[in-house]
């Protein structure tokens, strides 16, 4: 019979309750038995959730307390030396300062973090494996096999999962350049035969392997260590079976390796690959099962279940009722935990979701109607088709003016009237800035102040006209400070904004808010994503009233701030009723219409903010090119409506932009601001061999560190700058938006940076 499964559940808690736990663990204000019992009390939960649900391989060891990379870390014992980890188990605290480094005053020790970085291509950030050249493995944590007996304890039999030993050495690092991760595979495989053999030996039926891996380019030498691997695996894992997991793309070039391995089951993510299906079926071997990722787990729509049904018929025909297995796309930690707690949601947005515990009843349900025939679940369909239909229908969703307007689109429309020879020129005329200008990133200090002050609008405690006087205040202060310490390119200082997605989606038609749905980012920091749910448009202006405010406050040019339309669609849930790049020319529309309107009220500098481009870009180089195209057009649609004497910024930061650079110059943004002084200007590489057209800020100032640089190593920074690019093209600026830090921090650094520019001048004067 099929057989109804997940992969993963979400492990914050529907009310946050883990990162509670975490923080206040983490200052001291709980003791590690009042966490551990937290983190049972939430895995006890969602076992008993799931069980309730009808799930019948219910995952576990999906639970973390930071992150699953970080956990297999601790499983392997791959703990760098700098944490002086000697025992023979990884301890909470030795794994807690991995994720997060230790700064203790008392003793002096100061020990950073390991990197962090994203997930494939979703918002969810794992703890980069760290090698040593010499590394060796060995059991240092039992957590797989621990919370396996602890679920069989309450009475739940599971599917372990672990992230496989290819997919955890591919994505981490060497120290050593002369030893790659997959040199340390021999050894690593001794560590998982031992996990195997014991999860066996505990009554584990099935072991989920999670290879994500299998869907990005491999070449042979990896493919061959997979058959390699999973040969020895499987001798040691004995009666357990072996389900293969893979998501987030398509097995492509890897298929043939991945069908002949030695393992039981393999899942695929039928979401983002339907197409995969007809090669998958013809390979598969006689002895596997087929788990079908038929459930979005990546997004927040309601499944249509005739639609899955036809998929999971067809592949029933093919394999056999025996050999199929119903899941998700991918592990659920990706979706918010249950839309029962959303109560103020349009009440029609509400009817076309599901989230985690919903998409568990659409799984449940898709599965007995393969068990039972679909008249078993009739009441479900029908159900699923009239949301679906409601969806496709609403008016909410489609207004046919949108799309005219997006369909009437011209290539005229995504270029400026004139090259940046000609631009330029007219710029500096009327900006009459200096050489190497100074401008900052967009956002001032947050304080407290500003959250109190927009809880209280929200609260109805102040009244609207009370909290604009305060914002008003606000930008005036900070104008004054940055024309105190002559600063040329002045910024209002985004008081008003909760975050940089949310204060434009919040203006725009088509975007829903939640009010619990988080998803973790990272370790204890959890987000709600806005959910794109209709066509969109801009009703009215969405900043000029402020930027015209700060403008009426100084002679100095003003720079007014958008968010670019690339980095809206990236952070957002978003519409799976037409192409990303749709979506996307969408947004970059109605910020064009506040692009005009901020030039018509005479705003001469423009910053459209892009930080997520590169994080958009496909698992799959042969992909690139594509998405790029429509990523560059969409930001040049959203920025080319202006008159050549009007300068257009953008900013993007997490740094690697190298193997983009010609995309991020086909953006031909006036100016561009990027991330460079963590990597000491390690940007700067890719500007030896590539002649960067346009003005270009490479950031001095590292914002994401309570440090305050002196003037001299911005100075030394911003000559190695001019090293690579001329001296006319380098603006001075920070990293990145200064809202995170303090006014004690960012008065002395930015006073420094500001006469760290007026050193480049004077050097500059003195050549002459
Ligand atoms: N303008 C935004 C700010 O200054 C940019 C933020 C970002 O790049 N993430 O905060
Ligand atoms: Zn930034």
């Amino acid at each position: 019979m099929p057989a109804a499964s997940n992969l993963g559940f979400p492990r914050i808690g529907r009310k946050r309750e883990l990162k509670k736990a975490l923080e206040s663990y983490w200052s001291g204000a709980c003791g590690v038995s009042e966490l551990e019992a937290v983190g049972a009390e939430l895995r006890k939960a969602n076992w008993r959730l799931q069980r309730d649900a009808g799930i019948d391989h219910i995952p576990s060891n999906d639970f973390s307390f930071y992150d699953h990379v970080l956990d297999t870390c601790a499983m392997v014992g791959a703990v760098p030396d700098r944490y002086a980890w000697k025992a023979s188990c990884v301890d909470l605290d030795t794994y807690f300062a991995m994720a997060r480094g230790i700064q203790d005053e008392s003793t002096g020790r100061d020990v950073i973090a390991m990197e962090m970085t994203k997930w494939f291509d979703t918002n969810y950030h794992y703890i980069v494996p760290e090698f040593a050249a010499d590394q060796k493995f060995t059991l240092a944590s039992t957590k797989a096999i621990d919370e396996f007996n602890e679920a069989k304890g309450i009475g739940v039999q599971t599917r372990p999962v672990l992230l496989g030993p290819l997919s955890f050495l591919m994505l981490g690092k060497t120290k050593d350049p002369a030893v790659e991760p997959l040199d340390l595979l021999d050894h690593l495989v001794g560590v998982y035969e031992e996990v195997l053999t014991r999860l066996g030996e505990s009554g584990a039926e099935w072991v989920q392997m999670d290879e994500p891996c299998l869907v990005l380019d491999l070449d042979a030498k990896q493919l061959s260590a997979y058959q390699q691997a999973y040969t020895r695996l499987r001798s040691a894992a004995g009666d357990l079976k072996i389900l293969l997991a893979t998501y987030f793309g398509d097995l492509g070039e890897s298929l043939d390796t991945t069908a002949a391995l030695p393992v039981d089951g393999l899942h695929v993510d039928l979401i983002r690959s339907p197409d995969q299906l007809d090669a998958l079926l013809q390979r598969l071997p006689q002895h596997m099962v087929l788990s079908a990722g038929v459930v979005d787990g990546r997004n927040v729509w309601v499944n249509d279940l005739a639609r899955s049904l036809a998929v999971l018929e067809r592949i029933q025909s093919s394999v056999g009722p025996d050999r199929l297995i119903v899941a998700p796309s991918c592990s659920m930690i990706h979706v918010p935990i249950d839309l029962g707690l959303e109560t103020q949601l349009d009440t029609e947005v509400h009817d076309w979701l599901a989230f985690a515990e919903q998409k568990l009843d659409e799984i449940v349900g898709l599965t007995r109607a393969m068990r039972e025939g679909r008249d078993a679940v009739s009441d479900l369909l029908t159900e699923s088709r009239r949301r679906i239909d409601s969806r496709r229908r609403s008016s909410k969703v489609h207004r046919q003016d949108v799309k005219d307007r997006a369909a009437g689109i011209r290539p005229g429309d995504a270029s400026r009237a004139s090259p940046f020879s000609q631009r330029r020129l007219l710029q500096k005329q009327k900006l009459g800035l200096p050489r190497f200008p100074t401008t900052t990133i967009g956002s001032f200090p947050q304080t407290p102040q500003m959250r109190t002050n927009r809880a209280a609008l929200r609260n109805g405690k102040i009244t609207r006209e009370q909290y604009e006087r305060f914002l008003e205040a606000e930008i005036a202060e900070t104008i004054r400070f940055q024309e105190e310490i002559g600063l040329d390119v002045l910024v209002h200082g985004e008081p008003e904004r909760n975050d940089m997605v949310q204060y434009f989606g919040e203006q725009l038609t088509g975007f829903a808010f939640t009010q619990q749905a988080w998803v973790q980012s990272y370790g204890s920091r959890y987000v709600r994503p806005p959910i794109i749910y209709g066509d969109v448009s801009r009703p009215q202006p969405m900043t000029v009233r402020w930027a015209t405010y700060a403008a009426s406050l100084t002679d100095k040019p003003i720079k007014a701030m958008l968010t670019g339309p690339i980095t809206m669609l990236q952070w957002s849930f978003v519409r799976d009723d037409q192409s990303r790049r749709d979506t996307a020319r969408q947004i970059a529309l109605a910020v064009r219409d506040e692009v005009g309107d901020l030039e018509a009220a005479g705003i001469g500098v423009i910053q459209i903010d892009e930080p997520a481009i590169r994080e958009g870009l496909p698992l799959r180089r042969h992909d690139w090119p594509a998405y790029l195209e429509w990523a560059v057009e969409c930001f040049r649609i959203a920025s080319s409506c202006v008159r050549d004497d009007t300068q257009i910024h953008t900013h993007m930061c997490y740094a690697e932009f190298n193997d983009i650079v010609e995309a991020i110059a086909a953006l031909d943004a006036d100016v561009i601001s990027i991330e460079s002084s963590r990597s000491q200007m390690e940007l700067l590489d890719a500007f030896e061999s590539y002649d960067y057209p346009n003005e270009i800020g490479p950031g001095v100032y590292d914002i994401h560190s309570p440090r305050i640089p002196s003037a001299e190593e911005m100075r030394e920074l911003l000559s190695r700058a001019t090293r690579y690019l001329s001296a006319d093209q380098v603006w001075v600026n920070p990293d990145c938006g200064l809202k995170t830090r303090c006014w004690e921090e960012i008065r002395p650094a930015l006073r420094n940076m500001v006469q760290a520019a007026q050193a480049m001048r004077a050097e500059l004067a003195e050549v002459r």
